[in-house]
């Protein structure tokens, strides 16, 4: 299984010489299968370069799956500006959870209006086919693999993802707290025994966390506590907050990897080749 991060900022893009090293964009991770499905997990502003990736290397058309966590603005931005949603051959299931009153495909078309876009959601030429999962379902992908979703903990609900494939196991869980003094079971669920656990790392300190405790968010010492005690064999941090500058990226890894030394920081451009070799810590 092959990861490539797209998009691993929180709120907003945040361009700048503060994060030319990390990257600016918001949300999105490209997943490909022993047997070279696409999954894209989130579709921040992140989305828009995996898009022109996409066309230049793929010879006619473009399938994939496109997960979505949930669909606050960091996560779904950058999906009027997938190009390959403008190529007629290209096809897209886009998998997530529908809200209180409102279905998925209305929820994303719902970007797509004038006055903030000059084209609609209806207009798009790909063949766009929504699908959506509730909290425990497991859907399956080609010929080898499984997603497991599971509901986390965040204002208005955020899906976490376990995608096993070939016998190797990648979890997602953004935008996810953890209750005062405990980890979320659904977290734990999902990230057991995976040989990567990409988690919402928002906060810089236990601290920050505590002050914005009902932003939905962790802080790096949870996630790290989340690797432990669900046996991972690696974790990287993710969804930086906007004001979190380079540096302050890099000292928490370190702060991290002084809990649990099998940590990564997830960066525009990084590429991860699973299962990890074990000479890589
Ligand atoms: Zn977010
Ligand atoms: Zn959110």
């Amino acid at each position: 299984m092959r990861i490539r991060f797209w998009g691993v900022r929180g709120t907003i893009p945040v361009p700048g010489p503060d994060t030319i090293r990390v990257g600016g964009n918001t949300s999105c991770i490209e997943v490909r299968t022993s047997d070279d499905q696409l999954i894209i997990i989130d579709a921040g502003s992140g989305i828009r370069r995996l898009g022109q990736m996409l066309q230049q290397e793929t010879t006619g058309r473009i399938t994939g799956n496109i997960l979505i966590s949930h669909t606050h603005w960091d996560h779904i931005q950058g999906l009027p500006f997938f190009s390959p949603a403008l190529g007629r051959n290209n096809r897209f299931v886009l998998v997530g959870q529908k809200r209180v009153d409102k279905r998925l495909e209305e929820i994303l078309a719902g970007q797509f209006i004038e006055p903030y876009l000059p084209f609609s959601y209806k207009t798009l030429p790909a063949d766009l086919i929504v699908k959506e999962v509730n909290n425990g379902e497991t859907i399956i992908i080609g010929e080898n693999t499984s997603v497991q979703v599971a509901e986390l903990e965040h204002p208005g609900g955020c899906l976490g993802f376990r995608i096993e494939n070939d016998g190797v196991v990648f979890a997602y869980c953004s935008d996810t707290s953890h209750p005062d003094g405990g980890l979320n079971e659904n977290v734990l669920r999902l990230a057991e025994g995976a040989d990567l656990l990409v988690h919402d790392t928002h906060f810089t300190s236990m601290a920050e966390r505590n002050k914005f405790s009902d932003w939905g968010h962790s802080a790096w010492l949870e996630a790290a506590q989340v690797a432990i005690e669900a046996r991972v064999k690696a974790l990287s941090l993710f969804h930086y907050a906007p004001d979190v500058t380079d540096d302050e990226v890099e000292e928490m890894l370190g702060r991290t990897r002084a809990v649990y030394p099998r940590t990564m920081m997830a960066r525009e451009g990084l590429t991860v080749h699973l299962p990890l070799p074990q000479e890589v810590w």
